[in-house]
């Protein structure tokens, strides 16, 4: 374990000593500096493209059962260092201790999952249809990647895209979002003790992504982009990877639906709300954004799902009370407040919060809303935080034609004692995942990831592997 429960020694030992440029990482709970990070120039990004294409044959040519053992190191050691990499990840990005601590397990759980997919990589033999020569078809490493990741889950978001980088024999460039590198800094210290070899894994920390991600992506020698991040963000990346074709997977944003029948059992539909819904302070793509209840059933909801929110205890994520951190940053906060007063103005009800909290840091209160007009900002744009819009519905057909009136995909919840009915609904959704009387969904066994502009591919699953493989056939007579 490299620290105990402080800072100094482990960003000592994290952060590079740099004469050249840096950036400042803030604690969100204080708005005060936690560390100087290198600001990665042009040439240092250059370099770690050279090495990681150097270091590219032999580490696609490691036996699998290698990759996988040190994949399987990988997992044990995030689980023997759970507490650190919790507490460094509640201390950058303010998300709870109990939600880091989850983090890092679910993090850890894709090196295990990936660990087990990299000795399964086949291929298929089949016979032409003309039945004159066979087909052989076999899977090669994608090359050199390029791992793009957002703050909200520094750890697993990370761990999602490294693990199967590395499991199909593939070399990573990850850049961490500005407001979390320290997490990734760490994720790469513990893949060199788990046996990742020197130059396959490069950390390029920066607080100026437009221009390190083009120097990057402009080097043919880079053949994948993996990015987890907002839909605009995503949209102008996929311009620029046009420019080479390059493979690219994108993990977008999300408006996820909550829908509540009227036969929904709404102890549970609330439990499960609050997970949907406050896991991560509501900083989540699969969050649900948008609470579709029965008309109904919705006064009901609405009181319900406010108690539990207005008791939740706010502070600092490194606190061990506190069950709701602040924001990642002012930018975030300042964002939900005016959504918030739109809401407001259009004719929204306040049930608790509503207002950002006059302390130190970026805290927002969680917040519920009736009466949420079905045209607002609220319903028709990603929200990321705690703040819970309840809109009425009419019947099934209602919500369903609701949910899917967006440009989102990527997740969404249905509460029905009627398992049949839930899943018809469910069925319905535009989306890339349902949660089915559930309010989580993410597994790194599942396929992850989302339709419309929620983004292109999957990660995890059997799926997952795939995004870092390219398919090769070889045809022959015999
Ligand atoms: P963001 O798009 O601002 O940033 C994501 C990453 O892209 C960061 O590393 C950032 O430094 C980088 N980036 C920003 N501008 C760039 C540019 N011009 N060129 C190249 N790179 C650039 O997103 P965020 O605020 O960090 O994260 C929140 C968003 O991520 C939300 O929309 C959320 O839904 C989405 N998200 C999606 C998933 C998913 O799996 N679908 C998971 C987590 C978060």
């Amino acid at each position: 374990m490299i620290l105990d429960v402080h800072p100094a020694p482990l960003l000592e030992r994290l952060v590079p000593s740099t004469s050249g440029d840096t950036f400042t990482v803030l604690d969100p709970s204080t708005g005060e500096p936690i560390a100087e990070v290198p600001r990665v120039d042009g040439a240092a990004v250059g370099a770690a493209v050279e090495e990681a294409s150097r270091v590219l044959p032999g580490w696609a040519a490691t036996a699998p059962r290698r990759r996988s053992e040190i994949l399987a190191a990988a997992h044990e050691l995030m689980l023997d260092e759970l507490e650190p990499l919790a507490w460094l990840m509640s201390l950058e990005m303010g998300k709870t201790r109990a939600d880091a601590r989850a983090e890092v397990r679910y993090a850890a759980e894709f090196f295990r999952w990936f660990a087990e997919e990299a000795v399964r990589i086949g291929g298929e033999l089949r016979t032409a249809p003309g039945g004159a020569n066979r087909i052989l078809t076999v899977h090669r490493p994608v090359g050199v990647t390029l791992l793009l990741t957002p703050w909200n889950f520094p750890a697993a978001m990370a761990a999602r895209k490294l693990a199967p980088a590395l499991a199909a024999g593939c070399t990573a460039l990850l850049k961490p979002a500005e407001d979390t590198p320290l997490t990734a800094l760490y994720l790469a210290d513990l893949l060199a003790r788990a046996g990742v070899p020197e130059g396959v894994v490069h950390v390029l920390t920066t607080d100026r992504p437009g221009e390190l991600v083009e120097r990057a992506l402009a080097d043919p020698r880079v053949r994948k982009l993996s990015f987890t991040g907002s839909t605009p963000v995503g949209r102008a990346l996929l311009r620029q990877t046009a420019e080479r074709i390059v493979n690219t997977s994108l993990e977008l944003g999300g408006n996820a639906p909550f829908v509540v029948l009227d036969d929904a059992d709404l102890d549970a539909a609330v439990e499960g709300a609050m997970i949907a819904k406050m896991r991560n302070g509501g900083q989540a793509c699969t969050a649900a954004n948008r609470f579709l209840v029965h008309t109904a059933v919705a006064d009901d909801f609405a009181e319900l799902l406010s108690a539990r929110m207005a008791a939740l205890v706010v502070g600092p994520g490194t606190d061990e009370a506190t069950q709701l951190g602040p924001m990642v940053n002012a930018r975030r906060r300042h964002d939900l407040a005016t959504r918030v007063e739109s809401a407001v103005g259009d004719g929204a009800k306040v049930h608790t919060g509503g207002a950002p909290l006059d302390r130190p840091g970026f805290f927002y209160p969680a917040t519920v809303l009736s009466g949420v007009d079905r045209e607002g900002v609220l319903s028709v744009d990603e929200t990321f935080g705690p703040v819970a819009p309840i809109i009425t519905i009419a019947d099934d057909d209602d919500a369903v034609a609701l949910a899917n009136a967006s440009e989102y995909g990527l997740a969404g919840y249905v509460y029905s004692r009627d398992l049949g009915r839930a899943l018809a609904v469910g069925e319905r959704l535009g989306v890339g995942m349902v949660g089915v009387n559930r309010g989580a969904l993410s597994d790194p066994a599942a396929p992850f990831g989302g339709t419309k502009q929620s983004g292109l591919g999957r990660e995890g699953g059997f799926e997952g592997i795939y995004e870092f493989l390219e398919t090769t056939y070889l045809a022959a007579d015999w």
